[in-house]
């Protein structure tokens, strides 16, 4: 600790809250002495990071580490460091080599599209890259993603404690984490808030599928979490059911999140599954059956993915029964009901279908060429 200063007792408590902090704050200590299994509520956190307060568990000592002497000092909270998984020691050089700088600035590049294209507001919305096994570059805690630069970002453990970096990283970084522990093939996550798949959302919906085929190759069947409250570790492991077999999935009444090999790659699937959601609300509006792609042709469709390495819950046979190609992961979340797929009226003829098909698969070779 930088100096022999006052520390308020919170060792009966089980939840440290935003009012702990103020009240450290009020009485001028400088850190906030708790029980070994206490939770710390994200607000309280953030607090804490912005005034410099600490967090002395029971027993433990000084909670806050901060291996490469960055100003800004990380707070663990019990919630994030309680995996079963063993990691080495985190690798602080991993923050400032050649792949670093780079990803920094991708992660940049990604965050100003996300604000552009109106998927994240005020602070909200999140990105992170798993650079080393034990260590993962995020964003910061209150930075609009506009505004994003390189210096802002972070490196913390896989349990979320920050070891490098001068701002302190988001407190939704859980989420991310339980992804990454839970999917190896997973490197990118990001999180955001997009208006037409944030109306799934918060109608409990899942989109229909086999309407789009370019949404059938990069996303597929979009699971829907239910709610928890943003930044608990519960909050974090409500995706965990969904995100091995889905790229992208729902967030109850809150968002979205998507994992992919690469920054740029999971923004994709935040766009190709916010523009899918926005062409499924016009096409309602014109008040016609949407009509859909047969499950022959969806099969095509499916085969390219498989080429391409992404997940979908449709590969695996043994669920085939329970979630045919175009049903729906929640029974009771059908948004759209697809209309019979031997045919119905108006479905592109098989010409089309295979121009289709040809066009989604030029721009998957294009986007491996150019990974
Ligand atoms: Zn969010």
């Amino acid at each position: 600790m930088k100096n022999e200063e006052k520390s308020i007792d919170r060792t009966n408590r089980q939840l440290i809250a935003v009012r702990d902090v103020q009240d450290a704050l009020s009485s001028g200590a400088t850190s906030i002495a708790t029980a070994a299994n206490c939770v710390v509520t994200p607000s309280a956190r953030d607090l804490m990071q912005q005034h410099g307060i600490e967090l002395v568990m029971n027993g433990s000592g000084n909670l806050q580490s901060n291996a490469s002497g960055a100003p800004a000092a990380p707070v663990a909270s019990a919630s994030a460091g309680q995996s079963t998984a063993t990691f080495r020691a985190p690798n602080t050089r991993l923050f400032s080599t050649p792949e670093a700088e780079a990803i920094k600035k991708e992660i940049c590049a990604v965050g100003r599209k996300l604000w552009l294209r109106q998927f994240v507001d005020g602070n909200g919305g999140n990105i992170s890259y798993r650079i080393g096994p034990n260590e993962v570059l995020c964003t910061p805690t209150l930075v609009s993603k506009y505004d994003l630069t390189p210096g802002d970002i972070s490196l913390t453990d896989i349990n979320g404690v920050q070891v490098a970096g001068s701002k302190a990283r988001t407190s939704e970084l859980l989420l991310h984490l339980e992804i990454y522990k839970a999917v190896p093939e997973a490197k990118a996550v990001v999180h955001c808030h997009p208006p037409h798949a944030t109306a799934y959302a918060i109608t409990g919906r899942v989109p229909p599928n086999l309407v789009i085929p370019e949404f059938e190759v990069f996303v597929g069947k979009v699971a829907i979490s239910p709610y928890e409250t943003p930044g608990t570790k519960a909050f974090a492991e409500t995706v965990l059911p969904y995100v091995r077999q889905h790229n992208t999935v729902l967030l109850s009444n809150h968002g979205i999140v998507c994992w992919a090999d690469t920054v740029t790659h999971a923004e994709w699937y935040a766009e190709v599954l916010e523009t899918y959601c926005w062409t499924l609300m016009l096409a309602q509006q014109l008040g016609a059956p949407i009509s859909h792609i047969s499950e022959k042709h969806g099969d095509d469709l499916l085969a390219i993915k498989k080429t391409l390495g992404l997940p979908d819950i449709r590969f695996d046979t043994s669920r085939m029964k329970e979630c045919q190609l175009s049903d729906l992961e929640v029974p009771s979340s059908i948004a759209l009901q697809p209309t019979p797929c031997d045919g119905p009226p108006g479905s592109p003829s098989g010409a089309d279908l295979e121009s289709l098909v040809k066009s989604v698969t030029d721009a998957v070779m294009e986007a491996i060429g150019g990974k």
